[in-house]
């Protein structure tokens, strides 16, 4: 009997070198093959005249792949054409013309086609001298009382295994998976959305019977990834005690606000409100505050732990590196030292004794801020008296630290800051139960970066605008997506398809690759001292270049999407972006924050010769918005979910939740589902009741996933 945790190895026709070939594929059980998913459809039900489908081709140069139902009309010849080589012919017809069709080293073919079968063949026609001809065309044996089906998957695969091979074993396992296969989300939340059953789903994604069932396949997966992922997040309690936290029942900050050199913003005064309130109560705060780079989170950090201290409990200030810890460190020392507050750093790079002498004053009662890196977490550091803890850039601090982090700051009121705006329906999905804040509001006078879009016919005074700001005293970024020069993957006659529902395969602009870019701007530009950084160097030569750019000992950087989050160079005026079509909108966004930290006008080039229109407007959306949050919303209109997930942060890392389809889910279909996993949460925190125990093992199993990158 196979069950879905049987191995592949009891499937027919599984032997050891295939057992390898599906672990290469990563399959190793049934449900591993259920779930390989395909990445393509082809359209084989969508069958074509030979009359048409040659008139297509004389309209398209390059038509796509077609469906034909032929009859084999001669017998196939094999002519041995150099050595090694056959080439076996025959000719085809249906009541509208004739088709040559070829295969080329398959001299078995001839036992397959006789003279009068009928077949369905799939291929790329061509015209050869006016002639319709088909080269290697898939095939399948037709016959009007079996009809074949109209939509066919295309599975990714690896070496040594075939499409019809795989298919096949996936149509058993999904046949195994079907029996078993248990409906986790609520009959009622199918109902009110319009989603079919799991079993169902899985059925018509791989083997849609047409394309309606195929959408609905489709809709169930999205909603499904992003429902579970949602109650999973929202039903993490963060590890956060229930109570024990210390009441700051004072929040009057007004002394603070005269000895900051500006007033705040709306967004501020909101955030420290929110703040404020959370921190009154005796149940630990966890907060997230949001908020572009130069948003000015730091004054509402520095708020909350004017509180706490004022309040008569202290707060340690966590940050990634010892970069943004200095840097922290030197703005809240001045705020604090207007307040004879005295505020404390610790790092890693301290000597011993420094350290030493740190630890024994936070163990003393000493300075009620203390600011550090995760040497903070080291031991020797008690917590117990930090009433509140700030995490800066949380996601980046590595898993066991967070955990630990965790551990320590159980009862401790806690805000994380975030420089990612991430849009409001995805909130509970990134974020879990945090509540949010939000700093949708620049400070006044904040200077707007000249945002253009250029093509190739630009580079000649691209590389001049370089040379001024240089003459300027000012530094350039320019961002590249790939290091080397690869070959593009093309891919191969059978796998090209009239692909439903996947986006277009759209034929952009070769990639500028860093590394001749590079030799190429120092010989172009010799004036001027380059460097060059990407994510595959080690640590401290990154550190290196990026500190000679920071010094100024550089003009220009250029770079993969690897320069530091944090790292501050005002005098860097200028971002370009290489082949800009590459890049999602708030990964475009994230990198012209970069410039613009300074005193003077800065500019972002986005250089792309695409003529493809959503990578068009996208582009023209950088030209004209600013605002991160907006550009967010738009980034999720356009391109799903999926992109939200994949920068890296913490969900897609943890390996424990798949987003294949959410990745294409549309917005509305996003806020359905993760407000229907928050409707759930607050009727039932706990999934406990009886109707929701498939959703609890779920959520269980991909908790224990990233139990440990998410904090
Ligand atoms: P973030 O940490 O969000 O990137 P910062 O807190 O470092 O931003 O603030 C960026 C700059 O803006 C700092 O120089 C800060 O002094 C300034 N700033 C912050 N809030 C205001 C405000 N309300 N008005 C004017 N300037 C502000
Ligand atoms: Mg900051």
């Amino acid at each position: 009997m196979i069950t879905l945790e049987s191995s592949v190895t009891e499937l027919k026709g599984v032997g050891p070198a295939k057992a390898k070939a599906l672990e290469r594929a990563g399959i190793r059980t049934v449900w591993d093959l259920a779930r390989h998913y395909p990445r393509a459809y082809q359209n084989r039900g969508d069958v074509k005249k030979v009359s048409h489908a040659a008139q297509i081709c004389r309209d398209m140069p390059q038509a796509p792949p077609c469906s034909l139902v032929l009859t084999v009309a001669t017998e196939p010849r094999t002519a041995n054409i150099r050595r090694g080589m056959s080439l076996t012919k025959f000719k085809a017809f249906d009541e509208s013309g004739a088709v040559d069709i070829t295969y080329f080293n398959q001299p078995f073919v001839k036992n397959v086609f006789s003279v009068g079968a009928e077949f369905r063949f799939w291929g790329r026609m061509q015209l050869s001298g006016g002639r319709p001809t088909l080269a290697n065309p898939v095939w399948e044996p037709f016959s009007e009382d079996a009809p074949l089906p109209p939509i066919v998957p295309v599975y990714p695969l690896s070496a040594g295994l075939s499409q019809k091979f795989l298919a096949g074993l996936i149509k058993e396992a999904v046949r195994a998976a079907s029996l078993e296969i248990k409906e986790h989300i609520p009959s009622e939340i199918l109902r009110e959305n319009g989603l079919c059953t799991a079993a169902y789903a899985l059925r018509c994604v791989h083997f849609p019977p047409d394309t309606d069932a195929l959408s609905a396949a489709r809709k169930r997966l999205a909603f499904d990834e992003l429902f579970t992922l949602a109650a999973a997040m929202g039903s993490a309690k963060n590890g956060k005690a229930a109570r024990g936290a210390h009441p700051c029942p004072d929040s009057d900050v007004g002394e603070l606000l005269n000895v900051l050199p500006f007033s705040l913003t709306g967004a501020q005064k909101r955030s420290i409100g929110e703040i404020s309130e959370d921190m009154k109560k005796d149940a630990p705060m966890c907060r997230i505050l949001c908020g572009d780079v130069g948003s000015g989170k730091t004054a509402v950090a520095a708020a909350a732990a004017y509180i706490a201290v004022k309040n008569g409990t202290r707060c340690a200030i966590m940050a990634p590196t010892e970069i943004l810890a200095k840097q922290h460190y030197a703005d809240l020392s001045e705020i604090f030292g207007a307040l004879g507050i005295e505020t404390a750093l610790l790092c890693g790079s301290m000597t011993a004794a420094e350290k030493r002498k740190v630890r024994e004053s936070i163990a003393a009662d000493g300075a009620p801020v203390v600011i550090g890196t995760h040497a903070l977490l080291s031991d020797g550091v008690e917590f117990n008296n930090f009433g509140l803890v700030i995490t800066d850039e949380q996601h980046r601090f590595g898993a066991n630290q967070r955990a630990l982090l965790r551990e320590k700051t159980k009862t401790a009121h806690s805000l994380v800051m975030s420089a990612t705006p991430i849009p409001r329906t995805l909130s509970l999905v990134i974020y879990g139960d945090l509540d949010v804040s939000r700093l949708d509001e620049m400070p006044p006078g904040r200077q707007k970066v000249g945002t253009f879009r250029v093509d190739e016919s630009y580079r000649e005074r691209l590389l001049g605008f370089i040379k001024k700001q240089a003459s300027e005293g000012h530094r350039t970024y320019v961002v590249c997506p790939a290091i080397e020069e690869t070959a593009e993957k093309t891919e191969s006659a059978e796998e090209m398809c009239d692909i439903l529902f996947m986006p277009a395969p759209v034929r952009e602009p070769p990639v500028k690759a860093a590394l001749p870019y590079t030799e190429e701007l120092k010989r172009k530009l010799p004036e001027l001292k380059i460097g060059f950084i990407h994510g595959k160097m080690k640590t401290a030569e990154k550190d290196e270049t990026m500190g000679a750019f920071v010094r100024g000992e550089l003009d220009v950087l250029v770079s993969t999407t690897v320069i530091e989050v944090g790292v501050n160079v005002p005098e860097a005026t200028l971002m370009v972006v290489e082949n800009a079509e590459r890049f999602g909108l708030s990964q475009l966004h994230q990198l012209r924050g970069r410039v613009g930290r300074g005193k003077d006008k800065s500019y972002c080039i986005l250089v792309s010769d695409t003529e493809n229109e959503t990578s068009v407007h996208r582009l023209e959306t950088m030209c004209k918005m600013s605002d991160g949050f907006a550009i967010a919303e738009e980034d999720l209109k356009m391109r799903g979910p999926g992109d939200f997930f994949a920068r890296g942060d913490t969900i897609r890392q943890s390996g424990a939740a798949d987003l294949t389809f959410a990745s294409s889910a549309s917005p509305e279909l996003t806020a359905k589902a993760t407000e229907a996993a928050k409707k759930l949460l607050k009727r039932d925190p706990e999934l406990a009741l009886p109707e929701h125990e498939e959703l609890r093992k779920t959520v269980q199993r991909l908790r224990r996933g990233f139990e440990n990158t998410i904090n």
